[in-house]
């Protein structure tokens, strides 16, 4: 061999270099983003203080009734653990008169009170803040709902799967929710009859193979309530799986107990869908609670919305799913943040979600990349949108790109078949 010629080692060798470059960036920035599993120690200390607040054993704290009959939802208990000005107070209470609001003890624990509030995205995606009111642009129901209705409870947007809406009930009220119009001043659990005109249209629709049961919160139904719901579900033949959508394991991991375990578990296939934000929102409970779920045999995944200030940034993004994967929860959706009123100030450009989607292809792992999704007005779907891969398209070659942007040319034929 030629002396001058590099070995495939030393090629090899040159290559990892450059790759070590590619993700320098992100190894500096993951330095400075908090986690709840590296913060644990003060979110611990947190706790203390708040459960001696409210004067609850830890029995009590650990106990899912205990944490929704406890949700802070006024500006005087909350400013007994969070260092509030007149002005947020203000602003909590004057928000408060047209948009509920409701904190678990467990998530405002994970709120740092010493730091500045519009940097918190635990805080901004909990409690109210002017920028609520101040919107003027946002509209009620820009998923148009109220038009694909066919039965009650239930959302249709595709052929073969839908949605049956179980509750408006939450263990926390997202500030950034979609479906703030729902929310009102009461829980309305559906009733059983309800559910049932719910049930009959599945029954009758053998089309759909596929039903999410969500809400609100599919979580916040007694234990009773979803084993009958998916017993029924069960006796339906077309009905190939089930999947619930809760937020719980993210505001109110508590809710997952060995009892619910149990009853999930008599009714494969299930799939449970989540929605964490922050990475800071991955911590030793919502660990715990997703740990019991991924050992029940229960595929978990998430659907993080892109919220201005919360996840808008691609390492965060990147870290969330990290953390994500290290508790057994698949990244599954980022949803562009819809134009519901009251929420305007959380939404971004789509550039944003296209920036993002472009510093994770490749950069991590394929199961660290979810869909970016932007739904469709008045329910006509949800659309990916990626960054463009295919930069041109012809009959016999197509123009692609590498994730590091090398452009390549690629045959768009057919192999041709020989035989003797
Ligand atoms: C999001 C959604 C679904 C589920 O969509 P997948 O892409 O299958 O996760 C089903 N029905 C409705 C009405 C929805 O909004």
């Amino acid at each position: 061999m030629n002396s001058k010629m590099k070995s495939a080692r030393e090629i090899s060798l040159a290559r990892a270099e450059i790759l070590k470059t590619r993700i320098k960036p992100y190894l500096e920035a993951r330095e400075q983003i908090p986690t709840g599993l590296k913060t644990s120690d003060a979110i611990k200390k947190r706790q203390e203080k708040i459960k001696e607040v409210l004067g609850a054993t830890e029995e009590q704290w650990n106990d899912w009734h205990w944490q929704i009959r406890n949700r802070i939802s006024d500006s005087k208990t909350l400013g007994k653990f969070l260092n509030l000005t007149e002005k947020q107070k203000q602003d909590i209470d004057k928000v408060g008169e047209s948009f509920r609001w409701a904190i678990s003890p467990y998530y405002l624990s994970l709120i740092n009170p010493d730091a500045d509030y519009l940097q918190d995205p635990i805080y901004l995606q909990s409690v109210p803040t002017g920028f609520e009111l101040a919107d003027t642009k946002g509209i009620a129901d820009p998923m148009g709902e109220e038009f694909t209705n066919p039965a009650e409870c239930i959302t249709r947007r595709y052929p073969d799967r839908l949605i049956i809406n179980v509750t408006n009930q939450c263990a926390m009220y997202c500030r950034h929710c979609q479906r703030r119009r729902n929310i009102g001043e009461v829980d309305k659990p559906r009733s059983k009859e309800e559910i049932s005109e719910a049930i009959n249209y599945i029954k009758n629709s053998p089309e759909i193979r596929d039903v999410l049961i969500t809400g609100g919160d599919a979580f916040t139904l007694s234990d009773e309530l979803i084993d009958w719901i998916l017993g029924e579900l069960d006796k339906i033949p077309h009905i190939e799986y089930k999947r619930l959508g809760s937020r719980m394991l993210v505001t109110l991991p508590q809710r997952v107990t060995p009892e619910f375990c149990e009853i999930l578990k008599k009714h494969h296939p299930v799939y449970v869908n989540t929605h964490f934000n922050n990475p800071m929102e991955v911590t030793e409970e919502s660990k715990k609670a997703c740990e019991m779920l991924a050992n029940s045999g229960i595929p978990l995944g998430n659907q993080a919305v892109l919220l201005r200030g919360i996840n808008d940034d691609p390492h965060i993004m990147k870290t969330l799913n990290h953390e994500l994967l290290k508790i057994r929860v698949r990244p599954y959706y980022i949803f562009h943040a819809k134009g519901v009123i009251g929420t305007m100030h959380f939404k971004t450009s789509v550039d944003i979600g296209i920036e993002i989607m472009e510093q994770l292809r490749g950069y991590t792992s394929g199961l660290a990349v979810p869909t970016y999704i932007i739904n469709a007005p008045q329910g006509k779907g949800k659309t990916p949108m990626l960054p463009e891969y295919l930069i041109s398209h012809g009959r016999d070659y197509i123009t692609i790109r590498t994730w590091e942007g090398e452009v390549i040319h690629y045959p768009n034929k057919d192999a041709e078949l020989t035989s003797k």
